[in-house]
């Protein structure tokens, strides 16, 4: 039984559920997807809530510049490039036996200042939202003053009569820690299991307290929650609910939106965009997505990625039941290589807000994301972690499976000859080298194997 209803009550009414328990790689093309504005008005946010979170970063990127000196050449943005992906996409090609799919390009979120991942968006936004807010009440800061000030002992201090925590399994513990304790917040991460040693030590060393657990992610973000619950003088980052977060996130589409018209890409009615983004609690690629829709409506479509072992979000969408189920539930079991997506309870608010925004959902084995982390190291000689892989088999599940679906959103094979395929890459360049070497090992001998 689960939740009151026997499994194969559950299996004969969503026959996708079968495929997810088996583990097996599966795609679901989202039935209820609708125009772009009136979708966009079940999320209950809009253009004036992510111009409001930009305004809020331009203000601190002086403060960003000075204390990460990496920023400085961008002027303290967070921000990373495009890349073009001829030798993948001739690759991919050969492999599916596909032509005239458009262009491939890679955002390298990957390498983000600061922790090196997506989360260097939302998870240090909103931190910086938080002391904002303390600063801007204490009277230690208006919103007209040069943000560099906050670099001084006195606001250190200020900050340090402050706590912020977070549950993570890895990758958000480093965004947030990483700028709480370079502000002079105390900080502590509740580490899930399958985080990594390095992330730990990276954590340590910069100050942070680093609680760790036995268990996943949800557990530590339940003890996590908990902790801070009696203390008011703590701030608990909630990246299962947190508004804050996702709108840091959904900060990404205006920039992206500049780097593709810098690039001589057009997005318009005739040329779609599809974009790839991994997918563990939902927050970063809905958040990106959300920006994405706003800016550029029915003309980009996006799609989800889960490891076979985590599909919480596909599950969710795909049964209406969201953050009622948890993979577990059915059996699945929660862990994958792919740490930064190992969440096994979909975010309680991006499921039901973005259910009619985006267009599919698929999941990646992960051999599979090791196998193309060592083709996208052959083949473009960037490394990425595996993770950040779960976006490449999106253009050849959109071109192969379900017509239907193309039908339906109107991607003629005239118009996807003319898409650009856009592989969200989520992570990977802080990842140390031994780690990196036997990620490569991995996917070359899986490469070997065909
Ligand atoms: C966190 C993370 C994601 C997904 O973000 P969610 O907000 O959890 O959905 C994707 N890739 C990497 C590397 C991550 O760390």
């Amino acid at each position: 039984m689960i939740l009151g209803k026997p499994l194969a009550a559950w299996c004969s009414e969503f026959p996708l559920v079968k495929e997810l328990m088996a583990l097996r790689e599966t795609s679901w093309f989202n039935p209820e997807i609708v125009c772009a504005e009136k979708a966009l008005s079940d999320v209950g946010l809009g253009a004036a809530d992510v111009a409001d979170a930009s305004a809020r970063l331009s203000r601190f990127a002086p403060y960003i510049a000075r204390v990460f000196p990496e920023t400085a050449d961008s002027h303290g943005m967070i921000e990373s490039g495009i890349l073009a992906l001829p030798r993948l996409l001739a690759a991919l090609l050969e492999t599916h036996g596909l032509a005239d799919t458009g262009a491939l390009w890679l955002k390298q979120d990957s390498h983000l200042p600061i922790s090196g991942s997506i989360k260097a968006r939302g998870g240090i936004y909103e931190v910086l939202k938080h002391a904002e807010n303390l600063a801007l009440r204490e009277g230690l800061l208006a919103v007209t003053d040069n943000y560099a000030a906050l670099d001084s002992d006195a606001c250190r201090a200020f900050f340090g009569g402050y706590k912020i925590a977070v549950g993570s399994t890895g990758n958000l513990g480093l965004s947030i820690g990483i700028m709480a304790a370079r502000l002079g917040f105390q900080a502590t991460v509740h580490m899930s299991a399958d985080a990594r040693q390095w992330k730990k030590e990276k954590l340590r060393s910069h100050g942070v307290t680093v609680v760790e657990y036995k268990s996943d992610y949800s557990v530590a973000v339940e003890q996590g929650r908990q902790q801070a619950s009696v203390d008011p003088c703590c701030h608990f980052v909630d990246d299962e609910n947190s508004i804050n977060l996702f709108l840091g996130y959904a900060v990404a589409a205006e920039r992206l939106q500049h780097q593709l018209a810098g690039a001589g890409i057009v997005v318009d009615a005739e040329h779609p965009l599809m974009v790839y983004l991994p997918c563990g609690v939902g927050g970063g690629p809905g958040g990106v997505a959300f920006g994405l829709k706003l800016i550029f409506g029915d003309d980009v479509h996006c799609f989800f990625a889960e490891p076979t072992h985590a599909p919480c979000m596909l599950l969710g969408v795909y049964t209406g039941l969201h953050d009622a189920v948890s993979v577990q539930d059915f059996g699945i079991d929660n862990i994958t290589a792919a740490d930064g997506l190992a969440v096994g309870r979909p975010s309680g608010f991006v499921g039901k807000a973005m259910r009619r925004l985006i267009d599919g959902y698929y999941t990646v084995s992960d051999e599979e994301l090791y196998r193309l982390l060592a083709v996208m190291e052959q083949t473009e000689g960037l490394c990425l972690e595996p993770s950040a892989l779960a976006g490449v088999p999106g253009m050849e599940r959109v071109l192969t499976e379900q017509q239907q679906y193309r039908a339906r959103v109107g991607l003629s094979p005239a118009r996807l000859a003319k898409a650009t395929h856009l592989i969200w890459a989520t992570g990977g360049c802080m990842v140390p080298e031994p780690e990196m070497s036997a990620y490569l090992a991995r996917g070359r001998a899986l490469m070997a194997r065909g």
